[in-house]
Parts: C-alpha cells; sequence; structure tokens
C-alpha cells in the first residue's frame, strides 16, 4: 500500500502516520523528520535546511527530493510506504509521480486532513507550551499556515482530479480520525478494485 498524508501543521499528520504505519505494516516517512535529522547533521546543506525550518519556509523542492528519495526507493522495494508531508508543492508532487512511474508503483490514495485554522493553532501552540519545536511559535505557526494554504493547499485539487483524495475531518480526537481513515482507504481500495474510480 501506498499512502500520502496531505494536511496543514497541527492536523496531527504525525501521529496519524505512525498509526497507518503500525496498522499496515508499512514504513512511516516523515519529511519534516528526515530534513530535521539533516540539519542536525550540519554541513552546508544542513543549515540551508535549518534556516528555512526556523522560518516556517519550505525546503526548496530540489533538496526535499535529494533527502526523500533513497528512502521513498527503499520503502517501495519493500511494498508500500506512508509519505508524511511530502509532497507539499506541485513540483513535488510531479517529482513523486515520475518516481512511481519509475519504480512500477502507483499511489494508492492521499489522505488529507482538514480542521479550522483555530484548532489548528491551538493546537501547535499547546504542543509549544509542553516544550515542542523550535518552530512552534506564534508568528512562525501563522507562517506555516499560510505556507500551507497558499503551496501546499493546490495538491488537494490535484489529487481530487486523479480520483485518489480521502477527505477525513481532523478536528476529533485521535481514535475517530484514525477511524475515519480507515473507513476513507476501505471505501477508496473497494471502488479502485471494483473500476468504479479512475
Ligand atoms: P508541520 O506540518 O507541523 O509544519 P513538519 O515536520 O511536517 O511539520 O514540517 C516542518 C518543516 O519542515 C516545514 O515547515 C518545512 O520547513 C520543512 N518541510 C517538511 N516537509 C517538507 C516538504 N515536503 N517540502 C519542503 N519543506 C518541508
Amino acid at each position: 500500500m501506498r499512502l500520502l498524508l496531505l494536511a496543514p501543521p497541527g492536523a496531527g499528520k504525525g501521529t496519524q502516520g505512525e498509526r497507518l504505519a503500525a496498522w499496515s505494516g508499512f514504513r512511516h516517512i516523515a519529511a519534516g523528520d528526515l530534513l530535521r535529522a539533516q540539519a542536525l547533521a550540519g554541513g552546508p546543506l544542513g543549515r540551508e535546511i535549518a534556516a528555512c525550518q526556523a522560518r516556517g519556509d519550505l525546503v526548496p523542492d530540489q533538496i526535499v527530493l535529494e533527502v526523500l528519495t533513497p528512502a521513498v526507493v527503499e520503502a517501495a522495494d519493500r511494498g508500500g510506504y506512508i509519505l508524511d508531508g511530502f509532497p507539499r508543492t506541485l513540483p513535488q508532487a510531479t517529482a513523486a509521480a515520475e518516481l512511481a512511474l519509475r519504480l512500477g508503483v502507483r499511489l494508492d490514495a492521499a489522505i488529507y486532513l482538514y480542521a479550522p485554522e483555530e484548532v489548528l493553532t491551538r493546537r501547535l501552540l499547546g504542543r509549544a507550551s509542553q516544550g515542542g519545536r523550535a518552530d512552534d511559535v506564534a508568528d512562525v505557526i501563522q507562517h506555516r499556515l499560510r505556507v500551507f494554504a497558499e503551496t501546499t493547499g493546490p495538491l488537494v485539487p490535484y489529487y481530487t482530479e486523479r480520483g485518489i483524495l480521502v477527505a477525513v475531518d481532523a478536528d476529533q480526537p485521535p481514535d475517530s480520525v484514525t477511524a475515519g481513515i480507515q473507513a476513507g482507504l476501505r471505501e477508496r481500495l473497494h471502488l479502485s478494485r471494483s473500476g468504479g474510480v479512475e
């Protein structure tokens, strides 16, 4: 199974990605985590990534692809992946589609987790107050939400047009979100097997 999670900051991508990985047995590839690890490793590349993350700006597509591609190739080889936070721009989506084609695999679903902006902001500030990430401060949170709306938002119609979008209300307790994702996936995979979509 090959899935991707498309969601604004604070929607619970990481939590749901881990659960989906445990449920499916496939690797959870979290773009933000891999990029943070690369930032910690230092060097010119690491410093550039760290600067983008600190500002809440997206890391340039070329760097993201360089960091993410080996993980995707390896996971595809083992039968599947849960992409969390990648792709996040239209050029990344095109590159991910080309990569899948080259590997002879197909994306089964793009799970879109949505919630009102006040809910997302409240959650991120809550995480910050418990010693969260360096980019969980009010002005950087606002910027990340704006970047999502402007740059990642267009991926919602992109995957809708391709017939693989599964939209789930993320303004619910984590267990209900997981159940919503599983129900949406069952429906989507069933439709796809019976030739109902695409
Ligand atoms: P969140 O969704 O809460 O912002 P992530 O860990 O997914 O958390 O991302 C944190 C930061 O990592 C982003 O603000 C961005 O700087 C960088 N990042 C993560 N994924 C991508 C991506 N696919 N393309 C560009 N930058 C990314």
